[in-house]
């Protein structure tokens, strides 16, 4: 237990609370790390977990990680993320989705509960009618729909900020590009990349998708370990974590490294460093991703959601792009620290401002 609460202080968790239902079978883990700037915000995944260790891990893992990329993404939100054990094909019940719904409404708003692996906008749907603080639901429903849209076109706008960067010039015409994973984000960025006249080339372990993409668009597939020695400017990776390591990253060719999947760098620190001194740009994979968090946060805009001012709000993601490798540039430090620092300077002011109100309406009270 001791071990737990160590962990906790260390990495600066807020908050852990497991729900169990009886009825449903519910078996379920919120993580709350950071809510400097907001309230916790973060998807709901639901998985076969193999032991409730293994769920633990992949929670506290994800919740702080949804701190660093909401606060880099400019939105008042701060990081958490929940974890659902069991397999959502055979597992998923309304009565468990309720079960689920009512833990997160007696956190009383301190976490939003989003989509992730497993739950999707209609389970959201569900939620919501045990619960006022759900977010990603279709947006008949009042909320922003589904957040790979938001997030492919977010990578996209990432991927030619960072060309201007690496390249000289955003435009994407005649670069090459290697998309590892064309499920829901890797397909439409290859759609995005080939209208503007790039040259693509694709992997997947699933066939299915591989051919859904070649009927629609202009792309050259290639074999899953192929991916990484291709001759190519860019290597998008839009499908697994920890496929940047010690095997993968001398077989690359490539001048710039931007793609959605998350925790792509087995080792962060040491595995940016290899990427780095090999002359290769490497675009964390939070900055790139968080157009659909950005796109979610506009449900709660108090003029309701509007799909063009949350699709101009992802132009953000291009400007932190910038962001970073300039602070990168100027504190010479690798891309994974310098996202970090954007960051947590941003919660470092949220807490420095409250701090000053709290200061300055104490200055009234006579003791
Ligand atoms: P997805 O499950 O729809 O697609 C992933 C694809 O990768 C699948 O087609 C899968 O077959 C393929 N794949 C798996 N292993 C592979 C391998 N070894 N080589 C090649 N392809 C392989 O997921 P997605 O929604 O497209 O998300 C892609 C990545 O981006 C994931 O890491 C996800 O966590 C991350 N992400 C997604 C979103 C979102 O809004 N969907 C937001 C933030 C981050």
């Amino acid at each position: 237990m001791q071990q737990m609460f160590d962990t906790l202080k260390k990495e600066e968790f807020e908050e852990i609370v497991y729900g169990y239902d009886k009825y449903s079978g519910l078996k379920s883990i919120i993580a709350i790390h950071n809510t400097a700037l907001g309230p916790a915000f973060g998807g709901t995944r639901m998985m076969p977990y193999s032991t409730e260790k293994e769920a633990l891990e992949d929670v506290l893992l994800l919740a702080k990680a949804m701190t660093y990329k909401n606060a880099a993404a400019g939105i008042n939100f701060g990081g958490g993320k929940a974890v659902i054990i069991g397999d959502p094909e055979t597992e998923k019940t309304e009565d468990l989705l309720r079960a689920f719904g009512r833990l997160v409404e007696g956190l009383g708003g301190r976490f939003i509960a989003g989509v992730d692996i497993g739950t999707d906008e209609n389970d959201m749907v569900i939620l919501q009618q045990e619960s006022n603080h759900v977010t990603a639901l279709p947006i008949y429903y009042g909320g922003a729909g589904s957040t790979s849209g938001a997030t492919a076109y977010g990578l996209y706008q990432g991927i030619k900020s960072a060309a201007e960067e690496v390249f000289g010039n955003k435009q994407l015409k005649d670069k090459s590009v290697a998309i590892q994973g064309v499920g829901h984000i890797g397909n439409s960025l290859a759609k995005y990349l080939v209208d503007e006249g790039a040259k693509v080339y694709v992997s997947d372990i699933n066939e299915k998708a591989l051919n859904k993409l070649k009927k629609e668009t202009s792309v050259k597939t290639v074999d899953p370990e192929e991916i990484y020695d291709l001759d190519v400017d860019i290597f998008s990776p839009c499908a697994l974590g920890g496929i940047l390591n010690d095997n993968t990253i001398p077989k690359l060719k490539c001048k710039l490294i931007a793609g959605s999947a998350n925790n792509q760098l087995k080792n962060p620190e040491k595995h940016c460093k290899m990427i780095e001194e090999r002359g290769i740009v490497y675009i964390v994979d939070y900055i790139l991703s968080a157009g659909g968090v950005i796109n979610n946060s506009q449900q709660y805009n108090p003029h309701g959601y509007n799909k063009d001012a949350a699709y101009a709000q992802l132009k953000k993601i291009g400007e932190n792009v910038k962001k970073v490798l300039n602070i990168a540039r100027k504190e010479k430090i690798t891309t994974v620290e310098a996202a970090k620092l954007l960051a947590k300077r941003r919660i470092q002011n949220a807490i420095e401002r409250k701090a000053w109100y709290l200061r300055e309406e104490c200055k009234h009270i006579k003791v």
